[in-house]
């Protein structure tokens, strides 16, 4: 790690930029499937800064033990999905302390009116007993963490949409009162991957807050346990196999994952199980997942039985990020009038 250096080559590269929150033991196929792989796909020709989201997390009440380890899981998940830490930073989002502090400007920069308009916040705060007010402004703060590095392009799931929206507005807001300062970041979402749905829910997305476990296929699940889920997936009234996400969005949510799987397109899938019947696709997808996702799952355990080295790979992202996040920082509070120390 120690010879990885930021080639030449790489800074050239326009840069991508994401994270994932640390809330829970194993990611599930929605951040897998819309977030991870671009993630892996972009560290070959971007530029490429990935982070284990904790700060976002404490929004809503974490377990600080809890919220230790499953940093770590997250962080083991990144590696064992194929993000390689000498192509990729990979590090934690508190370890780098411009995010707070770009965050507090993007909150004065912010309205309260944006804020409240945000969906996820909306949502979030009808299933939340305590509303927190960083539930609130967490908006202005994900916008300081792509700001802070200059990202080009965000990947993320059609969820993140609207906080992307919210990111390009600012960026362009403070650029215009203050000078050209930040770069306004593109949205980097997949069409067909964009949203995962749950497969008891089909109409609500794959989530790792969702009520209900039994439509959210885990990464970590367990064979026995992954293949009972997809089995008991909700289809649809009829018993054909076809794709549209209108009318039939259970079973169009099944192909979007098995497509995804084996790289086929839709429409091959379709032809290959044209007078089949659901079972049959159900448990071919099982199949499918459970050889895709074995590796990963103990290429993670592997990893976490060594935290000394997931904690050193961390340690390297982190200095890396922090030297970009420092000279954003230096730039932004000269703009604003912050007298330096
Ligand atoms: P939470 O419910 O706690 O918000 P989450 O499942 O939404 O968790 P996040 O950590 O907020 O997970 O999101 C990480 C990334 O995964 C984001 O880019 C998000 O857009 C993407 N993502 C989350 N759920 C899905 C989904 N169902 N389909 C596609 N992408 C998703
Ligand atoms: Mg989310």
């Amino acid at each position: 790690m120690g010879t990885m250096t930021q080639t030449s080559e790489s800074q050239h590269r326009p840069r991508s930029l994401s994270g994932i929150q640390a809330t829970s033991d194993s990611l599930h196929l929605g951040n897998y499937i819309g977030a991870l792989q671009q993630f892996v796909e972009q560290q070959e020709t971007h530029d490429a800064f990935f982070f284990i989201a904790n700060m976002h997390a404490i929004t809503v009440e974490q377990d600080p033990v809890e919220l230790r380890e499953r940093t770590l899981r997250t962080a083991a998940q990144f590696i064992a999905s194929g993000l390689d830490p000498e192509k990729s930073t990979i590090f934690i989002q508190s370890h780098v302390p411009q995010t707070t502090q770009l965050g507090w400007v993007l909150e004065c920069t912010a309205s309260l009116g944006e804020a409240q308009r945000m969906t996820q916040f909306k949502d979030k705060a009808a299933k939340n007993e305590h509303i927190s007010l960083g539930l609130l402004t967490y908006p202005a703060l994900m916008a300081a963490d792509i700001l802070l590095y200059q990202a080009n392009v965000v990947p993320v799931g059609e969820d993140q949409r609207q906080h992307l929206e919210l990111t390009r507005n600012l960026a362009g807001r403070f650029n215009q009162r203050y000078g050209q300062t930040f770069t306004v970041p593109e949205p980097g979402i997949l069409k067909q991957t964009a949203k995962i749905y749950d497969l008891q829910d089909p109409g609500a997305k794959m989530s790792k807050s969702a009520a209900n476990p039994a439509g959210r296929i885990d990464v970590l699940d367990e064979p026995k346990a992954l293949t009972k889920k997809f089995k008991s997936a909700v289809t649809d009234n009829d018993t054909v196999i076809a794709y549209d996400p209108e009318t039939k969005p259970g079973v169009s949510n099944l192909l979007t994952i098995y497509s995804s799987f084996s790289g086929e397109p839709i429409e091959s899938i379709v032809a290959q199980f044209e007078g089949k019947m659901y079972g049959h696709l159900k448990v071919a997808l099982a199949e499918l997942a459970v050889e895709s996702l074995t590796p990963v799952r103990e290429r993670t355990h592997e990893l976490l039985d060594d935290p000394a080295e997931l904690e050193r790979i961390l340690h390297a992202g982190a200095d890396r990020a922090e030297a970009i996040a420092r000279r954003t920082i230096e730039d932004v509070y000269a703009r604003v009038g912050f007298l330096s120390r």
